[in-house]
């Protein structure tokens, strides 16, 4: 049965491949991201900003009303602003946490909101192993990421009776815009146990599973999908 899909920041990167990976699948796929764009056969693609919570609650809303209930929500929107901490400005860090932590949880309570009335859904959050690593610049990013495995681990608690499943992805290092300028980007992929960086679609799999009835008895996980990296951390 189609689903009706809604992923954030599926313009381009991670975001994409699983916009694709459910588009595949046959489901009706919204994507949402600052550009407005999203891949070939989404049903829709809205422009906002993930911080903004009243745009989330009205994009989601409107979501509801064309497409159905909410089935599978997946905040993936992120950014990076790294920098060492000392010099690290406010601006840098509200940036990455308002973007990375605040507008996930708009997200997920405004997809929430529908899968509690309809007693069904599945909720993943995109996080990262930055903070289970200790990356030298990323405090702000390791900061929002590490509160997003506390606000999964919380809400799937709140909302397992109804149903509905919570868990995070916490990908290494995947070939994207975001990894593209990483200074130590060749460090990083030679301390890969696998041997090389990750493909967006290695990450949308796994959320495709997370989301399906395989994964139905699985909730408050934190799945780390990064060949190996974080090994030893
Ligand atoms: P990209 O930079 O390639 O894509 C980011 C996506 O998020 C874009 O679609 C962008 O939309 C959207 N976005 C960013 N800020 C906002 C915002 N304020 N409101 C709405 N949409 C927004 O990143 P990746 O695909 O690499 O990363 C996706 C997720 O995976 C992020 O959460 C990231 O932290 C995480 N991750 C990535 C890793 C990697 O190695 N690439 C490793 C670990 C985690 P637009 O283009 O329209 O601005």
């Amino acid at each position: 049965m189609s689903r009706h899909v809604i992923v954030t920041g599926a313009s381009r990167g991670i975001g994409a491949a699983i916009a694709e990976h459910f588009v595949a699948l046959g489901d009706r796929v919204v994507g949402l991201s600052r550009s407005g764009t999203a891949p070939e056969g989404c049903v829709d693609a809205v422009a906002l900003d993930v911080a903004d919570a009243p745009a989330v609650g009205a994009a989601v809303k409107a979501s509801v009303e064309r497409f159905g209930p909410v089935d599978v929500m997946v905040v993936n929107a992120g950014i990076t602003r790294d920098g060492l901490a000392l010099r690290m400005s406010d601006e840098q860090w509200r940036e990455v946490l308002a973007t990375d932590l605040d507008g996930a949880f708009y997200c997920a309570r405004a997809a929430l909101s529908s899968m509690v009335r309809n007693r069904q859904g599945s909720l993943v959050f995109i996080g990262s192993v930055s903070p289970f690593m200790g990356v030298p610049g990323q405090a702000n990013y390791a900061a929002a990421k590490a509160g997003l495995v506390g606000m999964a681990r919380s809400l799937a608690t709140e909302v397992a009776s109804r149903s509905i499943t919570v868990n995070v992805v916490a990908p290494g290092l995947i070939d994207t815009e975001m990894t593209t300028d990483l200074g130590s980007r060749e460090v990083m992929t030679s301390r890969i146990p696998l041997g090389h960086v990750g493909a967006p679609a290695d990450i949308a799999g796994v959320v495709g599973f997370l989301a399906s009835n395989h994964a139905r008895y699985i909730t408050g996980a934190v799945i780390v999908v990064d060949g190996g990296l974080s090994l030893g951390h």
